[in-house]
Parts: structure tokens; sequence; C-alpha cells
């Protein structure tokens, strides 16, 4: 069904991430309409879809109804739909359930998992960028202990317990530590019978780096970290095959598991693929100094969609870039609708940080740099923080001040076998 645009501007903000939210609510006070069109009724805190791939947050601590959000804002009307194509020349939205006019249009489909075409690891291994795919990877996790637990041959066993995560930046790290918390912490005071020195957690890194974008000093506690948590950390390896059973690193060294957590990479959403525009690094959308798509004034790429120059260099796919990606489109919308001069858009670093497990974490902030306790306050409390609703921030705070005391996961339902 066709849409008619009223004379009110009509904007159209595609994807309820980190910038699509923010982008529409501070569109929301001005004088337009707001679609906003998502293929999911829920926004994600991606940032921690880790946790609940390791037993440690139930899916509706991470993720918020999109229509709760706005509520308040009665100029933005949410589509649960995906969109297909856009049709530039007519300023049309194709979705699986119609199409919709627009007078301005936010592209904020964020990204998806980049197997660099692998494909019998894209097949075989897990991806961590959904709500669906973490939960897989619980039940999986949970699964292998229990089979472990009964099963005689002592290598399908060492197979099962053997658990692979690919990837050093900070989803990687943070994966295999939370493997390590869950394993070390919880599981051994319930399997009794179970050997735990056959457990093996593997981090491998293509590179010789862990969490890249950190300060040496940071880099080298974390490897530290890592090992003291019983993780091996393989990094100047790469991954060229998986089978589902055998894991082939290059060289030719062979690993027998049956979990392959892949967090090596991320590339933009395959929408863009569709849409005849320019891309770049990761196949996002090539935007100009205002983040507007070349040759299409009124249509703005934000986030891991877009692809952003910077000091030489594409800017990276994490949060921040598409939060204050958001707070520049909104202004440079008002701007086209008044016909005044548009903003230019400069990323402000504001430092990464990521958790290795318990009371570990490293922090850089500008010249600041820390780790171990302090750091982990310090993530804890910036994670909470950033979550959406004071009932999410809640229920995360407590639950993790329960598992700090009891040393407890309180998820480790397996909800599915396969
Ligand atoms: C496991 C993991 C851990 C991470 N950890 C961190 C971290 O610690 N710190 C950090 O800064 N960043 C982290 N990131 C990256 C961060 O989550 C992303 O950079 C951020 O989400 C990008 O925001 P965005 O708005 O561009 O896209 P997203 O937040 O990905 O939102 C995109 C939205 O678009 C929707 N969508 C996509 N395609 C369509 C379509 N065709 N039709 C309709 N809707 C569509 C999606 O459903 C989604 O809701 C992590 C990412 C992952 C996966």
């Amino acid at each position: 069904m066709q849409e008619k645009i009223t004379a009110t501007p009509h904007v159209v903000v595609v994807g309820a991430g980190f910038g699509g939210v923010r982008a529409a609510l501070l569109l929301s006070k001005m004088n337009v309409k707001i679609t906003l069109i998502d293929k999911y009724n829920y926004h994600l805190f991606q940032p921690l879809l880790y946790q609940v791939a390791t037993a440690g947050l139930s899916v509706d601590d991470i993720a918020y109804p999109i229509r709760a959000i706005f509520k308040q804002q009665k100029n933005v009307d949410f589509r649960l739909a995906e969109v297909t194509g856009v049709d530039f020349d007519n300023k049309s939205i194709m979705m699986d359930t119609g199409t919709i006019d627009y007078d301005y249009l936010v592209i904020a489909t964020g990204g998806m998992t980049n197997y660099f075409g692998m494909e019998s690891v894209a097949k075989n291994s897990f991806g961590m960028k959904t709500l669906d795919e973490s939960v897989v990877i619980r039940n999986h996790i949970l699964s292998r202990f229990e089979l472990a637990a009964h099963e005689k041959n002592a290598d399908k066993r060492r197979a099962l317990l053997t658990f692979v995560v690919v990837g050093g930046g900070p989803t990687g790290v943070e994966s295999a530590g939370a493997i390590s918390e869950l394993t070390y912490h919880v599981l051994t005071k319930e399997y009794h019978n179970m050997n735990f020195k056959e457990v093996r957690i593997v981090l491998v890194e293509a590179s010789d780096k862990l969490l890249a974008a950190m300060p040496e000093s940071l880099r080298d506690v974390t490897v530290e970290t890592l090992i003291r948590k019983h993780v091996e950390v393989r990094m100047c390896i790469q991954v060229i095959d998986y089978d589902g059973e055998l894991l082939t690193l290059k060289g030719g060294e062979v690993i027998p598991t049956q979990t392959v957590i892949w967090a090596a990479g991320a590339k933009a959403t395959e929408l863009l693929d569709h849409l005849g525009i320019e891309q770049g690094s990761m196949r996002r959308a090539v935007v100009n100094e205002h983040l507007q798509l070349p040759n299409q004034p009124e249509v703005f790429a934000i986030g891991d969609a877009a692809h952003f120059i910077q000091n030489g260099r594409p800017l990276p796919m994490v949060a921040p870039v598409a939060t204050q990606q958001a707070d520049i489109v909104a202004k440079n919308i008002k701007s086209l609708i008044n016909g005044k001069e548009l903003k230019k858009f400069f990323y402000k670093d504001m430092g990464s940080m990521a958790t290795i497990g318990r009371n570990a974490a490293v922090v850089q902030m500008g010249n600041f740099k820390t780790h171990g306790f302090f750091a982990w306050v310090i993530w804890s409390f910036v994670h909470i923080l950033r979550l959406i609703d004071f009932r999410n921030r809640a229920v995360v705070f407590a639950k993790w001040m329960w598992d700090y005391m009891v040393y407890e996961r309180v998820v480790r339902i397996i909800t599915r076998k396969k």
C-alpha cells in the first residue's frame, strides 16, 4: 500500500539500533512526522550479547520494545518490517509489508557477521550478532557439558569440552573470559564427576594483538589475565576451515571441537548491497562530511552502515560512532528543512574498554588507563548506564551483584537441545 506524504516533512529511519533510536528521539522534538522501521520489535544492546550466550543475562535484560521507547513521542510511528530496497528517484522505500514514501531518509541498519567468504566457517560456527544467535550459543555450550558428563570416549569428551572463540577484539576477549567464568566458577561446583582439566578454552586471533585499539600495556594485561583464567591465547594464526567437528588453522594445526564462536569481524547488512550505492570498507555506504549519500542530499547513513573517513581511516563499527552521527544527522535534517547550512561530522573518540571476567577489565579513556578490579567496576557501571531503560538497568545490576556474591549464573536454562 502506498502512503501519501503530508505537508509535515516525513522522516523515515530504518533501523532501531543505537543510531536509529537516538536519531528518532532527537527528530521527534521537531515538527516532523517520523516512521521508524525495524525487522525486530525491540532495541538490542549488542555489547552484552555475550552475557546472554554465557548464561549471565536473559534476553529481555538486554532488549527493550521499540514502541515502549517511543510511548511519549506521538509523532513517531513504528513499523515492524524488513526493508528490502529504496527507490531514490521516487523517494520510496520497499518493505516486506509494502512501500512507504519519505522526504528524508536515515539508513541505520547496522552490521552483520563477516566470515570473510569462508563458507564452511559461516555454516558451522556461531555468529553473535542477534538475540537468537546468543540463545543458540547458550543452549549449545550448556548442552556440551551435559553430553560430556556421560561421554565415555575420551577424545569425544575433549572435543565436547573444547570451546574456541575466534577474534581478539572486545567481543572475543569478553566471550572467552565469560566461558572461563561459567566453567571454573559455576559448573565446577555442579558436575561432580567431571575432570575440568579436560576443558579447553581457546582464543584465536589472526594478528599479533588482542584489543588492538588499546595501549600496549593494557593489551599485555589482557593476555596475562586470560591465561590466568585458563584461556589459551593463540595469536598470529588464522582459521581456514571448520566442518563442525574439526577446526583447521593456517599451518595445518587441527583442533577437534564442536564449538567455534566467530567474533572476528563485521560488515554492513546485506540491504546496502541492493541499493546501487557506493560502498566502502566492510560494504558500508560511503557518506560525505555531512553524512549524506553522494548525490542524495535527503538520504543519510549512520553507524555501522556508514563508511566515514576521518584522519585517513574509516571509523570503527562501535556504538558511540552511531550515536554521535545520529546527533549530527538530526541537526542536518532540521537545517535542510529550514534552508540552513549543514554541520560537518567529527567523531570524538571517548576510548574503549573490555571486561575479562570477574574482577578484571581494561579501560582506556584519553590519557587515563586502568585495569583490574577498578576497571571492572567502571566497565560495569558504564554498561548499566548505557542500557536503555531503568528496569533493564535495575535487573542487570541485581543479577551481576547476585552472580558476584554467590558465584552463580542464573540463566543456565537449555531451551532447545539442537
Ligand atoms: C557481540 C557484540 C558486542 C559489541 N560490543 C561493543 C562494545 O562493547 N562497545 C561498542 O561501542 N560497540 C560494541 N559493538 C558494536 C555496536 O553494537 C555497534 O557498533 C552498534 O550497534 C551500531 O549501531 P547502529 O545503530 O549502526 O546499528 P545496530 O545497533 O546494529 O542497529 C541496526 C538495526 O537495524 C535493524 N535492521 C537491519 N537491517 C534491517 C532491514 N533491512 N530492515 C529493517 N531493519 C533492519 C536491525 O534489526 C537493528 O535493530 C558490539 C557488537 C556486537 C555484535
